[in-house]
């Protein structure tokens, strides 16, 4: 089309937008899709949390607010990092965007000049790659393995660097394989990078209190490593906030500062109702959102005993977030119902359409042998679902 720049061309649609989308069309035409394909938790968001949000109505919360966030919520923010992470931040290290989304996308449009790389280990979170892309930036995809539960080797990531090298993007919990990095673990990565100081750190945690097992690490913890870490988060997950849109960066004060002039050219900042609700998520006890996360982790487990009994599904033990990701290559090769199933696109659009179930390629995610399904949704959803992929391919 004439009318649109390069850039837009060269970008992927977001795939698990995508897949939901997809799922929602087919249900219009009638059709019973049951949706694994979303990230969002199925829950509503707490009813202390939607007070705030009349409240701050009410109060005639309704003028922009400082671009990187109200002073009150980056004060809630500050003791969240140190009561959750013993992170220290101030202020100017603060800045709240609309969503974790944006807050990667700003990071990366003031980090990357082009043709800087970017190391991704695979399985990566779907938007990566493309938001590195829009920035001009080269991601650097560092394959992982279901043997290694999906986590980069101190190896992987030495034999990664370049020159070119500016920026290592990782998730921990893992979106979409549910891996946590132990400190031992980060620890390693840390010390390669320690060899080589001009290369930044996006530790992604938003699902930090998706956890089944516990000992959460932030690679900011490290000193050697705060100056040049910078630690995502949100409300999105954990407290079922997924359409209010509010996520936020503790950054090196330089990072945080450019964040705050690109936002303040591209959004202004965030809707002022959400931030009033994220002030009183954040100051709430982590107790009060335990009840999702219980639910989460039975799921897990009932999600992991179904698929024992689908062949050709090799699962990991997610650790956090709500995904399970098996690798699906004894399938490949098959033909069911007269369809060809050669990787794990076909295989996804083959339950889709067959199984009546919305799942993710993992090639959206860098790794192109599994599929993505989120137990983010009801019991009855999981084990109906699981019993139709198991019809559709036996
Ligand atoms: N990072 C990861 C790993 C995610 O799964 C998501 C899912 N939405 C995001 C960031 C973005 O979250 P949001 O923009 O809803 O805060
Ligand atoms: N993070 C969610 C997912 O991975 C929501 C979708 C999105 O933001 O792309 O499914």
């Amino acid at each position: 089309m004439q009318y649109l720049s390069d850039r837009i061309n060269r970008l992927e649609t977001s795939a698990t937008l995508a897949m939901a989308a997809k799922a929602r069309e087919l249900r219009a035409e009638g059709k019973k899709i049951i949706g694994l394909s979303l990230g969002e938790p199925d829950f509503n968001t707490p009813d202390f949390i939607k007070e705030a949000a009349i409240q701050a109505i009410q109060d005639n919360y309704n003028s922009y607010t400082p671009v990187d966030g109200y002073d009150e919520l980056k004060q809630a923010i500050i003791t969240k990092f140190k009561r959750d992470n013993n992170l220290s931040y101030d202020k100017s290290q603060i800045v709240v965007s609309t969503g974790a989304k944006q807050s990667l996308a700003n990071v990366a449009m003031v980090c990357i000049n082009p043709g800087d790389e970017v190391i991704l280990p695979a399985p990566y979170w779907v938007s990566y790659s493309d938001i590195v892309s829009i920035a001009e930036g080269v991601p650097v995809v560092v394959q992982t393995h279901i043997e290694n539960d999906f986590k980069m080797t101190p190896e992987q990531l030495e034999a990664a660097i370049t020159p070119k090298t500016k920026m290592l993007w990782y998730s921990s919990p893992c979106n979409p394989s549910g891996s946590l990095y132990s400190k031992e673990e980060l620890r390693a990565l840390a010390d390669v990078l320690k060899k080589h100081p001009n290369i930044v750190v996006v530790s992604d945690e938003i699902y930090e209190h998706i956890n089944f097992v516990g000992g959460h690490v932030s690679m900011a913890q490290f000193e050697d490593m705060y100056e040049r870490t910078v630690t995502v988060n949100g409300v999105s997950k954990a407290f079922a906030m997924t359409g209010w849109r509010i996520g936020y960066i503790g950054a090196p004060t330089a990072i945080a500062r450019a964040c705050n002039k690109i936002q303040g050219q591209f959004t202004s900042g965030a809707n002022c109702i959400a931030q009033r609700a994220t002030i009183a998520a954040l100051e709430a006890p982590v107790s009060k959102i335990a009840y999702m996360v219980d639910k989460f982790k039975e799921r897990r487990t009932l999600i992991l005993d179904l698929l024992k009994e689908v062949p050709g599904f090799q699962c990991n033990s997610p650790e956090g977030a709500f995904y399970v990701f098996p690798n699906v290559t004894d399938l490949f090769g098959k033909s069911f119902r007269g369809k060809q199933i050669n990787n794990a696109t076909d295989l996804s659009m083959y339950l889709l359409e067959e199984a009546q179930v919305a799942t993710v390629t993992g090639e959206a995610f860098g790794n192109p042998n599994c599929i993505r399904i989120s137990y983010a949704a009801s019991e009855e959803d999981i084990t109906q679902a699981i019993q139709q992929i198991k019809a559709a391919l036996s």
